[in-house]
């Protein structure tokens, strides 16, 4: 898939509430582009799994819905996105999730990234996926996912052949701890007070493109091939 598609497709930001999709389509995005999803949310379970001082101190922001502070992240971040496989494009999936997040990665980007891209596109393109409310605690209350690969499932609209394990690679699914509803609602409620002004951040810079992310899957897929497949953004 990768081959009949490459490009240099350049940073892509997915920005949406808890449930909006982010995982499902950045894992599809990184298949048909060749380029790796970076999930700060992922990166954080993997710490708190290994048991790192970053995992010893987000584990319980993360169990509360709160946010890491941002020390930890932008670490973490710049960490990643100075890795060779990212030379060419990558996909963040919740980051950034505040202005000062968004303003942070700008001054990444302008100052340390951009001078090592050889050619392409340089300015992130930011596709924000829109949900409706209600839907999205549908979505993370039916949420399963594989421990082993992330693969993402929903009993309810992507359920596994078989109950409770992965199609791909047989593990076993599992709930987020944060996927229980007192927290989902915190997480819906950060998302409103303090990512929804990047929305305003990027749409003032003129970088945003809205996709319907009630749609089903594929058909969420297909909106976001039309927005990085047009001409202006090919080589
Ligand atoms: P996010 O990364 O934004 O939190 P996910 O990609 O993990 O969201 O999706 C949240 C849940 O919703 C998952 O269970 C996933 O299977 C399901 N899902 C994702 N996209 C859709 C869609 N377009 N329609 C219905 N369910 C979806
Ligand atoms: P996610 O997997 O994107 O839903 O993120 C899960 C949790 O990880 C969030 O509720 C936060 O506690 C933390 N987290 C993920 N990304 C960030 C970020 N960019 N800034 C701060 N905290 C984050």
């Amino acid at each position: 898939m990768a081959d009949a598609t490459a490009r240099n497709v350049g940073p892509i930001i997915l920005i949406g509430p808890p449930g909006a999709g982010k995982g499902t389509q950045a894992k599809r995005i990184a298949e048909r582009y060749g380029i790796p999803q970076i999930s700060t949310g992922d990166i954080l379970r993997e710490n708190v799994e290994r048991g790192t001082p970053l995992g010893v101190l987000a584990r319980d922001i993360m169990a509360r819905g709160e946010l890491v502070p941002n020390e930890s992240i932008f670490d973490m971040v710049a960490q990643r996105l100075r890795q060779v496989d990212c030379e060419h494009g990558f996909i963040l999936d919740g980051f950034p999730r505040t202005p000062a997040q968004a303003g942070w990665l700008d001054a990444f980007l302008e100052h340390e990234f951009f001078e090592n891209l050889h050619r392409g596109v340089c300015l992130p393109i930011v596709i924000r996926l829109k949900v409706d409310y209600n839907q999205l605690v549908k979505r993370l209350t039916g949420r399963r996912t594989c421990l082993a690969g992330g693969h993402i499932y929903n009993i309810y609209s992507q359920p596994p052949r078989v109950d409770e394990i992965c199609d791909v690679d047989g593990s076993k699914l599992v709930i987020r701890d944060d996927d229980r509803e007192e927290v989902i609602r915190e997480r819906l409620t950060a998302y409103e007070l303090q990512t929804r002004p990047v929305i305003d951040y990027y749409e003032r810079k003129g970088r945003l493109v809205c996709v319907d992310g009630d749609a089903p899957v594929d058909e969420v897929s297909n909106q976001i091939w039309q927005v990085l497949e047009r001409p202006a953004v090919s080589n």
